[in-house]
């Protein structure tokens, strides 16, 4: 298990919303493939990955360092450096394709289109300029307005984000802030043009469990008001079962599985995904892995033949015909559930879960 240890649902708290499969797709994400070519070979970082998210709709990417989720999404914002990645198929976003966009049109498009935030709103926060110039920045950006009409729509949007004094906080800078209150900071800026798709990586990740449920909260009410279409990244079950209506499991650059929330933590049936939540930490104490996935992911310059969880899996031996270890299985739909995938050789996981894995988990 990497030091990134994944976190349990306590309880799944959310019903995945009734899915319209025929409703429109705000991100269309269709065989991406990310590589980076190194020295010691190409890094083949995201293999394949599709899906579809519609507007007002939540999906959890979840995995392990170096699964992809990251990457994958960098990829929908435009923001690796192509000289260094190869990026391949398509990425949708409200139409408009993002593989190949110049990086004039991607620049207008993050900000007004689509949004992210991340773990460490150091990263987006400057630490000379105060946080009204920041957001006013973002804003002018893309709206024709005086600096007056900026920072009164700065204002509004740390109102908005549940900021106290407003409108004294906006000349403050960012070390004034709280880290909880840095990250507020931070979703104000990414909001603050309205964008209709904002990507989470990890946001809540570094703050404490008060704090973290806060910013949860307020994801969740920015979403329904603003109607966006959000791509939370994260590692931690329990936040996924707060706040997504759809999962995908993510495994050395692979999809592996992908439904509706309360199908998959409810009955998972990809052995990564009951690796994963066997290996949740105690739910009192220190956390300790209590039951985890043999191994580490592979490396990404050398990804393991037929399924790539091959080497971890305690299950490949009751497929017949050595087929684990040579052919990769296609990420299929599953009867048992509508909406929902995985990708794996095993006849009949929906019985092994109920059987073997349920009674072990804690
Ligand atoms: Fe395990 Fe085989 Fe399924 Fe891969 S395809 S997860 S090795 S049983």
């Amino acid at each position: 298990m990497s030091d990134q240890t994944i976190r349990a649902p306590q309880t799944v708290t959310r019903t995945a919303r009734p899915r319209d499969e025929n409703e429109e797709p705000y991100l269309e994400v269709t065989d991406l493939q990310v590589q980076f070519p190194t020295a010691d070979g190409m890094v083949q970082a995201v293999q394949g990955l599709s899906y579809r998210l519609p507007l007002r709709r939540t999906l959890a990417i979840v995995g392990e360092s170096g699964s992809g989720k990251s990457v994958s999404s960098m990829a929908v914002m435009g923001l690796h450096d192509t000289k260094t990645a190869r990026i391949s198929g398509s990425i949708k976003v409200g139409g408009r394709e993002i593989v190949g966009m110049s990086e004039k049109d991607l620049e207008e498009f993050r900000g007004a289109d689509a949004a992210m935030i991340f773990q460490d709103p150091q990263s987006s926060l400057h630490p000379y300029f105060t946080i009204g110039d920041q957001i006013m920045e973002s804003y002018r950006a893309h709206h024709n307005v005086s600096k007056r009409k900026a920072k009164d729509r700065a204002i509004e949007m740390l109102d908005r984000v549940g900021i106290p004094n407003p409108q004294r906080r906006v000349s403050q800078f960012p070390h004034e802030f709280s880290g909880g209150m840095r990250q507020r900071a931070m979703i104000a800026m990414a909001l603050v043009n309205d964008p209709k798709l904002l990507i989470a990586d990890e946001p809540t990740t570094a703050l404490d469990v008060t704090v973290q449920a806060q910013i949860l909260d307020l994801i969740a009410d920015l979403q329904r008001d603003f109607g966006s279409a959000v791509v939370f990244i994260t590692h931690d079950l329990g936040v996924v079962a707060e706040i997504a209506d759809d999962i995908l499991v993510m495994y050395a650059g692979n999809a592996v599985e992908h439904g509706p929330v309360d199908k998959i933590l409810g009955r998972p049936l990809h052995p990564y995904s009951w690796g994963l939540m066997e290996s949740i930490p105690a739910l009192t104490g220190e956390p300790q892995p209590l039951h985890p996935i043999p191994g580490a992911p592979p490396s990404l310059l050398a990804v393991p033949s037929g399924c790539p969880f091959h080497p971890r899996c305690e299950f490949k031996d009751r497929v017949a015909g050595d087929l684990c270890r040579t052919l990769k299985p296609e990420l299929i739909p599953r009867t048992i559930d509508q909406g929902r995938a995985s990708r794996c050789h095993l006849k009949e996981p929906d019985r092994v879960f109920d059987t073997e894995i349920l009674p072990r988990l804690p």
